[in-house]
């Protein structure tokens, strides 16, 4: 059964559908996308609808979601709230500009910037310190899955990237994104994904309590398109899907959406 709004205990976790734009769309582009996108999900009600478009959409985007429940975020943020560091962006900057989300250690990020657990962890702290909801994403590549490694490598991710960080008080949200999966075309299967949102979701049982653990909302990304979302909503732990390529077209990013909402 597909379920639309997840129930464990006394937490509700609410299915989240995430579009990541990553590099791309000019403000023309974006604006063309808001204005085809809005009529498509105006009676969503169920699911919460993020987009995180490139910086320079940011402000004109949060214009033309005025007035609906589409929220945006940022796809990165940097821990120091402001100063001497040239290309870089606040916490602080990207609430200005209307977000309430930002993407922190997507596997872009780690794997062509060089981010390390570190610098993810100083992330996640600055964006929760300003009020932002982060969203952490953890996951394997190919060769560490081949290699028998995914379980140990997503379990150093979570623990290293959540050092001291206290989530009592602030939600997370973690996307589990195993590497091999983003922009290939091929999806993790269920299996793959049952078997890891599971285990994050004991792993923060263990780092926290089983409280939050049942609270925090765990997403799958790797090519989710609208033709695989349901698999993926439907296993337990899946709370809702980061989704790259297929966000960037209005209708099929809709239809991802409204596969949440009918589920
Ligand atoms: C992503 O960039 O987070 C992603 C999951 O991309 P895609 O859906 O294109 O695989």
């Amino acid at each position: 059964m597909l379920l639309k709004v997840k129930n464990e205990g006394d937490f509700l976790r609410q299915v989240l559908i995430a579009g990541n734009w990553k590099m791309n769309k000019l403000i023309d582009e974006t604006e063309e996308f808001c204005r085809e996108f809005l009529p498509l999900v105006e009676d969503i009600s169920k699911v919460e609808v993020l987009i995180c478009p490139v910086f320079t959409s940011l402000y004109p985007m949060q214009e033309l979601f005025k007035g609906s429940k589409v929220k945006i975020g940022g796809q990165d943020a940097f821990w120091e709230p402001r100063g001497a560091y040239t290309g870089e962006i606040s916490p602080a900057m990207l609430l200005d500009a209307g977000c309430s989300y930002v993407i922190i250690g997507h596997s872009e990020r780690r794997q062509i910037i060089g981010e390390s657990n570190v610098i993810v962890n100083r992330k996640i702290k600055a964006a929760m310190e300003a009020g932002l909801n982060p969203i952490l994403c953890v996951g394997e590549t190919l060769q560490e899955r081949e290699n028998q490694r995914a379980l140990e490598v997503v379990k150093e991710q979570l623990t290293e990237s959540l050092q001291d960080i206290d989530l009592g008080e602030k939600p997370l949200v973690v996307a589990y994104e195993p590497v091999w999966a983003i922009g290939t075309g091929v999806n993790a299967s269920s299996d793959d994904a049952r078997e890891m949102t599971g285990f994050i979701r004991k792993h923060l049982a263990r780092l926290y309590n089983e409280e939050i653990a049942a609270a925090t909302r765990i997403l799958y990304g790797g090519s989710v398109k609208e033709d695989n979302i349901r698999d993926f909503l439907a296993e337990e732990d899946v709370d809702g899907a980061l989704v790259g390529g297929a966000s960037l077209k209005a209708n099929s990013f809709a239809r991802i959406i409204r596969a949440g909402e009918d589920g």
